[in-house]
């Protein structure tokens, strides 16, 4: 009799220890269901973009863009490609086109140069590399990528990136190559708006600058992909914002800010008040949550971007994607340029809320 307890308490016993083994294997939060095998989500900055201040052919411009964009990301996914490559030359399609603020397009700083940022994080490895205030690399996220997989180090700012970004055979542009009317015009009109302003604008918590600045840094741009491997990528890029004052830098490359990545929860792009978002750790707080609160990619990004960045006085958003592939484009401002394409190839592009 003694000896029957004794097996039956053994059966239960291992079956509890297989059913454990199982759950620390799978990190994955248990209400989100396979979706994609692969899958691919970009943005093209957040703010106050209305339908009423954006004419046919604008609009038209933006959409084809970010179709463009995000087609390149995905034939690389479907042919088996990584998710880092999917990333990079996704982004490297929206730093070429002069709409958005990256690249190409990046806004001024107070001081009429452009400025640089940009990062990216290998959701498998957790390696990352970004790049500050550059001024002569065309593709920033080309030089972040490089940092991360040609030196020992994570970020690298200013001269010496753009040094490093030369001696590795990237492509060198003089800084005159990102004058586009469009943002000398922005900065010019931010500028002029401070000198008839009275309050004192050399702090940047004045009223002035709370009211205004938000409205003068659309299109800073990101991706986050998940390849067929399982492995989840996420970049970003931008000019940061319109007059920054000398060496400012922006929550675009600093990794759990604006960028992150991790095959155990999701991968996301941030896009929106960097000073808010640094101080808000966004990026990372959306995979914490799903990490150590069993949030799904949803929840965590709702919690994230209403609740904790606008308590503390920012706004933005991000877009993500969990290892599942459940996509998420998450703002609470009047709107952010977006795209996000499935395995099946369905495309859903969108810029206002919905
Ligand atoms: N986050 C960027 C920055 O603060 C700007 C943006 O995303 O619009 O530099």
């Amino acid at each position: 009799m003694a000896n029957s307890f004794r097996l039956i308490f053994l059966i239960l016993f291992c079956f509890n220890c297989g059913e454990q083994v199982q759950k620390q294997q799978d990190n994955t939060p248990v209400s989100e269901a396979k979706q994609n095998s692969f899958a691919i989500i970009i943005h093209g900055g957040a703010g106050t973009i209305l339908k009423e201040n954006m004419t046919p052919e604008l609009e038209k411009a933006y959409k084809s863009k970010l179709e463009e964009a995000i087609r390149v990301g995905h034939s690389i996914l479907k042919q088996g490609g990584s998710s880092l490559d999917a990333v990079q030359k996704t982004i490297n399609v929206l730093e070429d086109s002069p709409l958005f603020n990256a690249g190409k397009g990046a806004v001024f700083t107070n001081t009429e140069t452009n400025e640089l940022d940009a990062s990216i994080m290998d959701g498998k490895t957790l390696n990352a590399g970004a790049s500050a205030g550059t001024t002569t690399v065309k593709n920033p996220i080309d030089l972040a990528r490089l940092i991360m997989e040609q030196s020992p180090h994570v970020m690298m700012s200013g001269e010496g990136a753009d040094r490093f970004a030369k001696e590795h055979g990237l492509d060198i542009v003089d800084p005159s190559y990102f004058y586009t009317e469009r943002r000398y015009n922005a900065l010019k009109r931010i500028q002029e708006k401070e000198t008839n302003s009275t309050i004192d604008t050399t702090s940047v918590s004045v009223n002035f600058y709370d009211s205004d600045i938000k409205n003068f840094k659309f299109g800073t741009v990101g991706c986050a992909a998940l390849d067929t491997h399982g492995n989840l990528a996420a970049g970003t890029s931008t000019g940061g914002m319109t007059n920054k004052r000398y060496g400012r830098i922006g929550d675009s490359p600093i990794i759990g800010a604006g960028t992150y990545a991790n095959n155990n929860s999701c991968a996301v792009s941030s896009t929106g008040w960097g000073e808010y978002f640094i101080r808000a750790m966004v990026a990372y707080d959306i995979s914490a949550l799903m990490q150590y609160k069993s949030l799904t990619l949803k929840e965590a990004a709702q919690e994230v971007i209403q609740n904790k960045v606008p308590e503390l006085g920012g706004d933005g958003g991000i877009i993500a994607i969990d290892n599942n592939g459940n996509m998420v484009a998450e703002f609470n401002t009047a709107g952010m340029y977006r795209a996000q394409m499935n395995a099946e190839g369905d495309l859903k592009i969108g810029i206002y809320k919905d």
